[in-house]
């Protein structure tokens, strides 16, 4: 028997290797083996077939070391979507399956795919009776620790009718706050004993639940032509204003696919999001609703895999993009939310997929639909729609029927000129906050940059301090007194004099969310300030913390970057200040103003939930720019049509697909040439598809050098014959000598 394996490893699909007769009868497809790999390493790989004979090309095949799991790890549609990405996305499937595996696959040996077991704790049968054990306990009297944990164990367990309940290790020492030692003694003299127990999860009963909430006219209206196009269509764009009760729709979607026994995915783009919605869905769900994202540990994770892969109770998972790879059943609806949001694509390491093109593709393999939503849909489900091939859903009212916010332009520029702009604050802006203040509503101050100023600069020379290792300028954080990258993380000390002219005067250029929090507290000394950006929610305790405080209004004004342009779900926001809508829009990427329109969009729409209109200033040197004008108007559609035609005029998606291709080398002139005969390569068969290769944004990452090449290829055009092309000049490239440790990475629909 031979089988082909996949392996955490970057190159190629599967592996074959030879099953030594006596292992046949473990192999199962999806099951776990060790195998030797080169010369010297060792991996778990997977089980992805199985095979008569050797393939006819291949020499010498290894034999399999040993069985890790005789039962499968993942089910086989899983086989099937791993094999997708990794040819759309251009990587390995040992690349994919080490995304999707993290805990269990690299470890040696260690078989981490066991059902989650936990040891519980009885009287031996020959203790069990009260006299016995009064006896037992009459005798201890001089191991008073022992006596006592044995006490607890009574206490705890005794139930009424004299039976004892169950209960493991960890509650028992839990509640007795007895130590391991005393616990090890009363099992050594056979008083206690051991056993392994699958735990299994907890359900609530269905009493605990509360009801789906009432549309009203328009909810249910779009409700029921999102049910009618999934007649016909697989996607439906849910375009929904914010607060439009977007979320109040998808639990009644989720509430149908439920009664027809088939598994939800709820996908929200961040960790901080899940916390509100989870508390949302619980209300109507219960137990059934399972949560993945980074955040929570390995064994949680694998308690949630194992939960899906052995169908033990979870028919809803919310997740960030990761969990698109769950071992799910039978999927029958996937929810994309905030579907715009670029959190969405995994930037490093491949596979560097978009989890929401992922998702249609799983639902295609399951045959479920998916609904997008968002309030400022991408370009590319817009488009979706306008060509037929989603369906398209409107949703213009709030739910209280509160009008959308008015946004007021101010223009910076000008104000300078007059000298007006004595702080970073317009004038208009610190008169807005201080009626707020006034009126006791709450304020939310959006700069999107974190740090005290995004560089120094040497007020004689005009030096900036860079990173020694990335070709960034460092950001100043005044608190922590240092200069930060914020590309590979390093920190330096605040340099005393400036190198070049040594003179000792160096300025903050530009400014962050740091400090936006220090000049507003400077000017309005007597009101609560808070800061939200990834300074201050290193950890989910601090996050949810700056979120309670906002929420019970304890905070009166919260600065923060993109972080308070999303989800915050409050009631009593009078004003939103954008400070600098012109660093939003200026910078080097075909998608800066859709994402500045969609960022504006969104931190507006936080202004005036519930009852009143809301007011938004937004600062910015070019009030008549025609993007500005499509936020002031709040209309997507214009925004929608002027992008359209650059994306045409310069062939960018959703009307033609992007690769991008990064080569990273140490030595920059080597970079260069490998890059220039890579681009050489691909020109000969792509022709002018090929852009570059060219110095990113930032050509110096970590002390590599990089070198872009973008290929803008037709959508029709065949994925696979382009594989062909790229890996063939890849390995040509890496065939040179000179080149061999220059590294080459793909992105598929880079973001
Ligand atoms: P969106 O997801 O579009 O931003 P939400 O679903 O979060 O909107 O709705 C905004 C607020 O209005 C939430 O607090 C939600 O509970 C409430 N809401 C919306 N629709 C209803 C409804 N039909 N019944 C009760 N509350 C609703
Ligand atoms: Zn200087
Ligand atoms: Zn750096």
């Amino acid at each position: 028997m031979y089988i082909e394996v996949v392996l955490p490893v970057p190159i190629g699909g599967t592996f074959t290797y030879f099953v030594p007769p006596e292992m046949e009868a473990q192999i199962v497809i999806g099951g776990l083996v060790q195998v030797s790999f080169g010369k010297t390493q060792q991996h778990s790989g997977i089980v992805f077939a199985i095979r008569e004979s050797p393939p006819a090309h291949i020499g010498t095949i290894k034999p399999v070391l040993a069985i890790e799991s005789d039962r499968p790890v993942i089910r086989r549609e899983q086989g099937h979507f791993w094999e997708w990405i990794a040819n759309y996305y251009l990587c390995s499937l040992g690349e994919v399956a080490k995304a999707v595996l993290p805990a269990g696959f690299r470890s040696k040996g260690e078989a981490v795919f066991r059902e989650k077991k936990e040891t519980f704790v009885r009287i031996a049968s020959r203790y069990e009776e009260e006299a016995q054990l009064l006896n037992v306990l009459n005798g201890m009297k001089r191991a008073v620790r022992q006596e006592e944990l044995l006490s607890a164990f009574v206490r705890e367990t005794q139930t009424e009718e004299n039976v004892f309940r169950e209960i493991s290790k960890k509650e028992l020492l839990e509640k007795s706050g007895a130590a391991q030692g005393t616990f090890a003694a009363l099992v050594e003299k056979g008083i206690f004993q051991l056993y392994e127990k699958a735990v299994a999860h907890p359900v609530t009963s269905d009493t605990d639940l509360q009801p789906l909430h009432r549309l009203n006219a328009g909810q249910q209206q779009a409700l029921n032509e999102i049910i009618e196009i999934f007649r016909q269509k697989d996607v439906c764009l849910l375009h929904g204003v914010t607060s439009s009760g977007k979320t109040e729709i998808y639990t009644h979607l989720i509430h149908q696919t439920l009664q027809s026994n088939k598994q939800v995915l709820y996908l929200l783009p961040e960790i901080a999001l899940t916390v509100q919605i989870t508390e949302r869905l619980k209300k109507f769900f219960g137990d059934q609703l399972g949560v993945y994202h980074s955040g929570i540990n390995p064994r949680e994770r694998m308690e949630i895999w194992n939960n899906l892969l052995h169908d033990e109770g979870y028919q809803i998972i919310l997740g960030v993009r990761s969990s698109v790879f769950l071992p799910f059943r039978d999927l029958g609806l996937i929810i994309v939310d905030e579907e715009h949001d670029p959190s969405y694509k995994q930037q490093d390491p491949a596979p560097r997929y978009h989890a929401r093109n992922a998702a249609a593709v799983l639902a295609t393999l399951h045959d479920a639909k998916v609904v997008l939503g968002s309030a400022t849909p991408s370009i590319e489900s817009f488009y979706n729609a306008r060509i037929g091939k989603y369906g398209y859903v409107r949703l213009d009212k709030r739910f209280e029927e509160t009008e959308l916010p008015l946004i007021l332009p101010v223009d910076v520029k000008e104000l300078r000129r007059k000298k007006q702009m004595k702080t970073i604050f317009s004038p208009l802006l610190l008169e807005q906050i201080q009626e707020c203040i006034e009126k006791g509503e709450q304020i939310l101050l959006f700069q999107n940059r974190r740090g005290f100023a995004p560089h120094l600069v040497c007020r004689i020379c005009d030096w900036t301090p860079k990173c020694r290792f990335c070709d960034i300028s460092l950001t100043y954080h005044k608190k922590l007194n240092q200069l930060s990258c914020h590309y590979c993380g390093r920190s330096y000390r605040l340099p005393t004099q400036c190198p070049d002219c040594e003179q000792s005067d160096l300025k903050p250029a530009g400014f962050g969310t740091e400090k936006v929090e220090e000049d507003i507290q400077r000017l309005f000394p007597y009101v609560s300030v808070d800061r939200m950006d990834m300074d201050t929610t290193r950890t989910k305790q601090s996050f949810r913390e700056i979120m309670a405080r906002f929420e019970e209004k304890q905070t009166q004004i919260l600065v923060g970057t993109q972080m308070i342009s999303k989800g915050l779900d409050f009631e009593n926001i009078g004003l939103v200040g954008i400070l600098n809508a012109d660093a939003l829009m200026n910078y080097p990427d075909f998608r800066a103003y859709e994402r500045a329109y969609q960022l504006m969009s969104q931190v507006a729409g936080r202004a005036g939930r519930r009852k009143k209109q809301g007011k938004v200033i937004l600062q910015t040197s070019h009030p008549d720019h025609p993007l500005i004008e499509t936020i002031l108007r709040q209309n997507y559609e214009a925004m929608y049509e002027q992008q359209m035609e650059e994306r045409e005029l310069f062939r960018y998606p959703p009307l033609f697909r992007l690769i991008q291709i990064m080569l990273r080398h140490k030595k920059e002139e080597c970079l260069r040439n490998a890059a220039n005969e890579y681009a050489r390569m691909l020109r000969e068969k792509l022709g002018d598809r090929v852009i570059g290769p060219d110095k990113p944004a930032v050509g110096k990452v970590q002390n590599y050098y990089l070198q872009k090449i973008v290929l803008k290829i037709e959508l029709l055009a065949s994925l696979s014959a382009l594989r062909e092309i790229l890996e063939h000049a890849r390995t040509q490239l890496l065939d040179c000598a000179d080149f061999r440790y220059v590294s080459i990475q793909f992105d598929v629909d880079p973001v």
